[in-house]
């Protein structure tokens, strides 16, 4: 769909109540996660990932996977909360990311995205809509397919080695990934939820994907 066609699309399902699938993981694990099936692959020459997410995990005190995508040899995309609470995106990299600063993740939901813009190696996150400064990451890369998803653990090899005290305990919903980099405007919409749910992502659709749980993570529908 073209932006303007998801724009028009998204102004027309304004304040619609809905129903929103969310998953729960209640405690610390190194087995526990949920992987998703995305509807188009991840070749990605630019993106935006977004996702809501409420944790009672303390701050300063523990780093926490928000997503991860990794191919066989690889961290593809993956998303944290630092342990210093910044924000950060790694693009296939064992420690090269792009941090930010941004108010703190916590026990009230956080609507987040990233954008990323492979031209310009543009990178910036939204917090609850609002735009952290911007930075310049990875310029000329591309995000490949042939990876999985999975929420709730970080993969070290494909698909396992995971590390308890890296896994997300919290609860984590609208997980929507786009190819393409949505205006600040429409991200803002999102987080005040005038626009979201209704819209979603083209290569990770939140109403559509399958959902396939290992272990034990709640899954329960809201109405948003
Ligand atoms: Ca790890
Ligand atoms: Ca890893």
């Amino acid at each position: 769909m073209k932006l303007s066609a998801l724009l028009l699309f998204c102004a027309a399902s304004v304040a619609q109540e809905m129903n929103v699938r969310t998953l729960i993981f209640e405690s610390e694990s190194s087995e526990n996660y949920v992987e998703l099936t995305p509807q188009k692959p991840l070749d990605l020459s630019s993106f935006t990932l977004c996702l809501r997410v409420a944790t009672e995990l303390p701050q300063e005190d523990r780093e926490i996977i928000l997503f991860a995508y990794r191919t066989q040899d690889h961290d593809e995309l993956n998303l944290w909360r630092e342990f210093d609470g910044r924000i950060g995106l790694y693009l296939r990299s064992s420690g090269e990311a792009a941090f930010f600063t941004v108010p703190a993740l916590g026990p009230m939901q956080t609507h987040l995205c990233v954008t990323w813009e492979s031209s310009s190696g543009a990178t910036a996150v939204f917090v609850d809509g609002k735009k952290s400064l911007t930075k310049i990451y990875k310029k000329s890369h591309t995000v490949v397919s042939g990876g999985r998803v999975i929420i709730g653990q970080d993969p070290d090899s494909y698909l396992g080695d995971f590390n308890s005290v890296q896994s997300l305990v919290g609860e984590i919903s609208d997980i929507n990934l786009w190819s393409y980099v949505l205006p600040d405007s429409f991200i803002k919409q999102m987080a005040t939820q005038t626009l979201s749910p209704a819209c979603s992502g083209d290569v990770i659709d939140w109403k559509l994907v399958n959902l396939q749980i290992i272990g034990n993570v709640a899954h329960i529908t809201r109405n948003v």
